[in-house]
């Protein structure tokens, strides 16, 4: 891999305020970037139905509260489209897709199956040899077909590719057919992550590694298309008192939740600071001096398990 300056990413979903696993997560990779001397980038990740106009001016404003800053106008997938069909009619001429007529339910039951050949979650290929007569039968059926990725299978009936993580070490995972464009049109989110990273020039993913298992077909993607796919670092989840991953319901989560409490900002970087094992930071202006003493090397491998004070009611 050649030698490439770093640029970093946070691309949260504008679904709904952010709580601390979500803040952790961006400062985390605001700190992989900048004590590497890297940019730092914003993507909104928006192509989802749950997305609310109201959470993206309240997830920046809540990310820049907490000290954090990025070098360019956030992006929006939402106007990415053209980018995102393009890759997808790239990848059709070249005969590596197929129309998947499955309901979710269809896929469920089928990797359910005794003795099925799909590894959990990974699609079980259903579609992939329908002939022309077939698919027309399944669309005046009325369902609109999703299209997949065509992956040669190995006698295991899946590829699979092993991907380097540098919190983690290998990881190999499988790689199915996976679907680029959803039957609503919509772009999905492996094709669109890839064709962004790559468009955004972004050299380092930091995230939460609830998606280390789609990185081999992320990789896998942007090798089909001809791009150089990023370096990795997955970082545990915040977990809730329950040892279950940390959600709203488990009391204080949000930036407002705790300031509404009495806490500021800056309390609330500090805790993030501290379940990271990393000194105080005295100003949120001033997280620079925190980034150039951060060393990857020495961030707790174990999951952080947040007990959040409940509000008053
Ligand atoms: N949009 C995804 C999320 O909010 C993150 C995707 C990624 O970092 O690749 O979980």
């Amino acid at each position: 891999m050649s030698e490439r300056s770093t640029t970093g990413r946070w691309a949260p979903s504008p679904t709904g305020d952010l709580h601390l696993g979500n803040l952790r997560t961006a400062l985390l990779a605001w700190l992989f970037a900048r004590s590497a001397g890297g940019r730092f980038l914003w993507r909104f990740e928006d192509l989802d139905s749950a997305v609310r106009p109201q959470y993206y001016e309240s997830q920046l404003r809540d990310v820049a509260a907490l000290g954090l800053d990025w070098d360019s106008e956030p992006i929006r997938q939402r106007d990415r489209i053209e980018l995102y069909r393009d890759a997808i009619s790239d990848l059709r001429g070249r005969g590596l897709t197929y129309e998947c007529f499955c309901t979710r339910r269809e896929i469920a039951e089928a990797a359910a199956a005794p003795h099925g050949p799909s590894p959990e979650g990974a699609y079980p290929g259903t579609c992939r040899q329908l002939t022309r007569g077939e698919r027309e039968l399944r669309r005046r059926d009325g369902r609109p077909p999703a299209l997949r990725l065509r992956v040669d299978a190995t006698d295991s009936g899946h590829a699979e590719l092993t991907v380097t993580d540098s919190q983690l070490g290998s990881y190999t995972g499988i790689v199915d057919d996976c679907v680029l464009q959803r039957g609503d049109d919509t772009p999905a989110y492996n094709l669109a992550v890839v064709v962004d990273d790559a468009a955004q020039g972004i050299s380092q993913v930091v995230r939460g590694d609830d998606l280390l298992p789609s990185t081999p077909r992320q990789v896998h993607l942007a090798e089909l298309l001809g791009v150089e796919p990023p370096s990795y670092a997955h970082v545990p989840l915040v977990l809730g008192p329950q040892g279950q991953r940390l959600a709203k319901r488990d009391g204080a989560v949000t930036l407002s939740d705790r300031r509404a409490l009495g806490e500021t900002p800056l309390d609330v970087t500090n805790l993030l600071l501290a379940s990271l094992g990393l000194k105080p930071a005295t100003s949120t202006q001033d997280l620079a001096a925190i980034a150039a003493v951060f060393d990857p090397a020495a961030l707790p491998s174990q999951p952080w398990v947040c007990t959040p004070p409940t509000p008053p009611t």
